[in-house]
């Protein structure tokens, strides 16, 4: 199983065996107005916060995804949750307050499925945040979750990847399954995206909210 984690008191994240105890959100698309807005920062970080983080956990992880922010959900306020591979990460009111560097990598949306583009990023950031007991924390992150970082903090500005991408492609690539009729295709996407079927190749290829196999370019 792809990205199963754990919180900081350990218990499992997610239930990705039974996905139907999973309390998952509804992911909103693009053209969506709540993308758009500028998230409001959270005044406190109470059992409401909290509740919400889970549940994003939850939807980010039964999505394949590495990151989700709480507008994509259709909250406009400031909070987002990452998995990079080092576990889950639960940010509120992140902030980015150092950052260094360029790298142009491949990303995706779980907001914009079936779109993948090169976007400049900075490599290495540091974000300060609060974290689910409204403790200040300071992440430090290069690569992927650096990346990851900027791509959700940009959610919580209305920004999407597609704003600032260099070039945007279709996500599905050639010769993959063959061909679907066209209400499967959209999902067969999605899963072609997943991070379990990602081969090495699509890894260094660093992708996203959905990740690689499909930024793979042949
Ligand atoms: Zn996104």
């Amino acid at each position: 199983m792809p990205r199963l984690g754990r919180n900081a008191s350990g218990s499992p994240v997610g239930c990705l065996e039974g996905a139907n105890a999973l309390a998952t959100l509804d992911i909103r698309l693009q053209g969506d107005p709540v993308l758009r807005k500028i998230a409001k920062p959270v005044k406190k970080v109470g059992p409401a916060v909290r509740s919400l983080l889970k549940d994003m956990a939850e939807t980010m992880y039964a999505a394949n995804g590495v990151g989700l922010a709480a507008p994509q959900v259709g909250i406009a306020k400031r909070i987002i949750v990452v998995d990079a591979g080092d576990g889950l990460m639960e940010l509120v009111n992140p902030e980015l307050i150092r950052a260094e560097g360029q790298e142009v990598g491949v990303e995706g949306c779980l907001s914009i499925p079936g779109l993948i583009g090169e976007v400049e990023r900075f490599a290495k950031v540091t974000v300060t945040c609060l974290d689910h007991d409204g403790r200040q924390r300071w992440i430090e992150g290069e690569g992927l979750l650096a990346r990851v970082l900027q791509h959700e903090i940009d959610h919580l500005n209305g920004v999407l990847f597609t704003d600032k991408a260099l070039a945007v492609h279709e996500a599905r690539s050639e010769g993959e399954e063959g061909e679907e009729d066209e209400g499967e295709a959209a999902e067969a996407a999605e899963g072609a995206e997943s991070l379990e079927e990602a081969g090495p190749e699509a890894e260094s290829a660093v992708s996203f909210e959905v990740a690689p196999d499909a930024a793979r370019e042949d």
